[in-house]
């Protein structure tokens, strides 16, 4: 069908803006450079001159990126500033190696993987939906992400949560993690877990908008320039007043033209014509009018750092007490870095989405400088991946509290009371946690703690890093990083693939300016590592950090501790790994804080309970308390073996002296061919007990130490094996005498 006249012109006029635009773009160069201002004026003139800041030091000091314009406004001004790299496109071309745009995606991998993730999960995402076309007239492609997942039809009980990336082009990392995140609601909805838990009270509860490659045509720009990585435009490609573009995050209606923004078309900042001036900008516009977000998350690199409003000015806005505690929130749980209004601990900004949003809509809103000064635009291909999750669980808190946004608060964790050795019916209770309206009860069966190190010498792998006895969560020792270097956990815990897990630790740290602490999760055996937290602050507190782990059943994890610069000072105590082959959720509905079981199979359990905040959604999970439950509850009508599973339960005592007992449930279905053998280190086995296995139901078994033969074993220790056809459980016993 041929296109009316008007479509052709348009599609000629793009064409025109496509060859053209090359050839004007060769002609500037990006310096990173520094400035130190030597009193208050010279301060004021270089915030005047609209920089584009990457990193403030604690000083005052300055890190910009500088183009041609901007290098020559400053000598106009007469600000002295050094160059720290003169090329920066040059700088990064030399460490992008041959991958397509420095690993990240193409605009048209975005376009594929964004059909591709809808196709993967078409019950909880809209398909990648266009909310209006760029400049060029790309479309900018936003994702619903709930199980309301109709992109026209809100439901108003569900809070609105936005996320974007890349609103300037040269930030790729930006675009990575709001892809990571997506993938992770989508991977952990509805999985058998608490990360699966998570995942799914967050898309039953809230409407989460995507919009991963925000300023399309500056990629598609950069793509064309520097088909490797490395492009340098930062700005949308509407060239029409005479500069490079107009940079969309002064190009908000919040304070526009206001200070940290520039008039000059060539400048870093430009402003544009007038507010909402660009289509990038004014389809969001449109686009929150009719969903009216609680929460905006705009993610830019970089700078290790986590800023709120207001950026036009230094007053404090009416929810700075709200942005303070949750911005602690976001950073205990992921992120560690510095965080605050963005006018008084970076730069002032007039015209940012983040003032937009919460100044039009009151959304509480967030933007993170993803990754440290020396990952910078184009990381690496180690860094890339590395920093793809970096801001995952900043994201999760900002979608939990899309249901509180003007009251930040998460739920606190109960406590198990001992359950120890019960009969059915037996009760497990915990403490109650204020505000909760619902607990969740967790069963873990197969528990076990493949680590639990006091800071002292470990199976840990220091390079550059030791133990020390200047700090400690619990003395008389941690450990603690000497400059650049890595613990590594000279061990691998897997993850069943019905099961879970947890990485638990204490951390306290004082890194400055650009150096980096982290903690990195590989599960290829340490070919990659992905970061799962990182540490950038210097106020030296102790803080409590939980991982779960659940959300990679099925695979072998390995975990280190790495550190960045010479005066990065990362302390790590009370490290523990736990791991179970089992969980089941008893109920997520408990109006009370206790659970009576009328009925249980015997065996050793674990529970855990949470709470559940109706405006937050769960809190982390409660420490694993034992239980061994000894007979079965038998309700009328059922009989015992048919309700057990086979399993080993307990052997006691153990140390043993003389006799053992070993406890053994028996299904039915497995009465006959049970085996039950005690093996010795050497794996010789020393006594077949399993004549004793052969009626189904709850049994001891009794050892008396003796081998084959009726002479006594030798002290030492032993392992029990109980052996079916489709299962093998081993438990460990020792004999002293
Ligand atoms: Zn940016």
């Amino acid at each position: 069908m041929p296109l009316p006249d008007v479509e052709r012109l348009a599609m000629f006029k793009l064409l025109i803006i496509m060859l053209l635009a090359p050839v004007v773009a060769f002609a500037t160069t990006y310096s990173l450079m520094y400035f130190s201002p030597g009193n208050e004026m010279e301060q004021r003139l270089f915030i005047n001159a609209g920089m584009d800041i990457v990193h403030v030091y604690e000083d005052g000091s300055i890190d910009f990126v500088a183009n041609d314009w901007d290098r020559e406004i400053l000598i106009e001004m007469g600000l002295f500033c050094t160059t720290r790299i003169a090329d920066l496109e040059r700088f990064y071309a030399a460490q992008m190696g041959s991958r397509t745009m420095g690993g990240f995606m193409t605009w048209d991998e975005v376009q594929a993987w964004l059909t591709q993730l809808h196709n993967l999960y078409p019950d909880i995402t809209s398909a990648p939906t266009s909310i209006g076309n760029t400049y060029q007239g790309r479309p900018q492609l936003v994702m619903k992400i709930s199980t309301n997942n109709t992109f026209t039809a809100d439901d108003p009980s569900m809070a609105n949560a936005w996320y974007d990336g890349l609103i300037h082009a040269r930030e790729g990392a930006a675009m990575l993690n709001v892809q990571s995140f997506m993938e992770w609601l989508c991977e952990n909805y509805d999985r058998d877990g608490f990360c699966g838990f998570q995942a799914t009270w967050l898309l039953e509860n809230r409407e989460i908008w995507c919009l991963p490659c925000n300023n399309v045509d500056g990629w598609v720009y950069n793509e064309s320039t520097s088909p490797g990585g490395g492009g340098m435009q930062r700005k949308n490609m509407n060239w029409s007043a005479g500069g490079d573009g107009i940079d969309l995050n002064r190009n908000w209606a919040v304070a526009w033209g206001g200070a940290g923004s520039s008039g000059s078309p060539s400048s870093s900042t430009y402003r544009g014509t007038a507010p909402l001036s660009e289509p990038e900008t004014s389809n969001i516009d449109d686009f929150w009018q009719g969903h009216i977000p609680t929460q905006m998350h705009s993610t830019h690199t970089y700078g290790n750092i986590l800023i709120y409003p207001w950026g036009w000015t230094d007053d404090p806005t009416t929810h700075a007490a709200q942005y303070a505690t949750q911005g602690e929130i976001m950073v205990q749980w992921a992120t560690g870095e510095t965080h605050g209004p963005s006018a008084q601990i970076l730069y002032y900004s007039s015209g940012n989405t983040r003032d937009h949003s919460y100044g039009l809509y009151g959304a509480m809103s967030w933007n993170h400088e993803t990754g440290a000064d020396f990952e910078g635009f184009w990381p690496t291909a180690t860094q890339v991946v590395k920093l793809t999750r970096r801001n995952l669980r900043s994201y999760l808190v900002t979608a939990f509290m899309a249901g509180c946004p003007y009251n930040p608060h998460v739920p606190g964790t109960p406590t198990v009371s001992p359950i120890g050795t019960v009969n059915p019916p037996f009760t497990v209770d915990w403490t109650d946690v204020s505000g909760a309206t619902l607990y969740g009860l967790q069963r873990l069966a197969g528990y076990s703690v493949p680590l639990d190190n006091p800071g002292s010498s470990g199976p840990f792998n220091l390079i550059n890093w030791s133990m020390t006895t200047s700090q400690s969560h619990s003395p008389p020792q941690c450990y603690v990083s000497n400059g650049t270097g890595t613990m590594t956990w000279t061990e691998t815990v897997s993850i069943p693939s019905n099961g879970g897990g947890r990485l638990s630790f204490w951390s306290e740290y004082s890194i400055s300016g650009s150096y980096l602490g982290a903690l990195e999760v590989s599960t290829d055996g340490g070919a990659n590592w992905y970061y799962l937290q990182t540490f950038g602050r210097s106020d030296m507190t102790w803080r409590y950090n939980i991982h779960e782990l659940d959300e990679w059943q099925g695979e072998t994890l390995s975990f280190r501790w790495e550190s960045f610069g010479s005066s990065t000072d990362l302390y790590i105590d009370d490290i523990k790994v736990e791991v179970w082959d089992e969980n089941d959720f008893i109920s997520t509905t408990i109006p009370t804080s206790s659970w009576t079981f009328s009925t249980h199979p015997m065996g050793e359990y674990w529970f855990r309970a949470f709470a559940i905040d109706p405006d937050f959604g769960p809190g982390w999970p409660s420490d694993a308390e034992y239980a061994l439950v000894q007979t079965v509850g038998i309700e009328e009508g059922e009989t015992g073996p048919d309700l057990l599973t086979t399993l080993l339960g307990t052997i006691s005592p153990n140390p043993v002296t003389v006799s053992a007992a070993i406890s053994v449930n028996l299904a039915a279905s497995d009465a006959g061919n049970a085996g039950l053998y005690v093996f010795d280190l050497t794996g010789r086995m020393v006594k077949d007990l399993s004549g004793m296995l052969q009626q189904p139901g709850s049994s001891v078994v009794h050892w008396n130490c003796t081998a084959e033969d009726g002479t006594p074993v030798p002290d030492g220790i032993y392992f029990c094996r109980l052996q079916t056809d489709d299962l093998q459980e081993v438990r460990r016993l020792i004999v002293i005498r």
